[in-house]
């Protein structure tokens, strides 16, 4: 099994909650409910789940194509 890694400090994952696949630690999360909209680390994570969400998205669709070829 792979190990997952949060997308906000990049460390690896034990604990926290899961975004589309994607981890978020302890830690984070509990600065993300702490911090208030508009502050800079609310902006960078906002930032951070895109970006990855979107990549994932992106990758999804690949990962599909190559199972089921026309
Ligand atoms: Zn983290």
């Amino acid at each position: 099994m792979q190990k997952r890694k949060c997308i906000i400090c990049r460390k690896p994952l034990n604990d926290g909650i899961m975004i589309n696949g994607r981890g978020i630690c302890k830690n984070c999360e509990e600065r993300i409910i702490n911090s208030e909209n508009g502050t800079d680390f609310y902006e960078y994570y906002i930032n951070c789940i895109k970006k990855t969400i979107v990549h994932y998205m992106i990758r999804g669709v690949d990962y599909k194509c190559q199972n089921y070829p026309l």
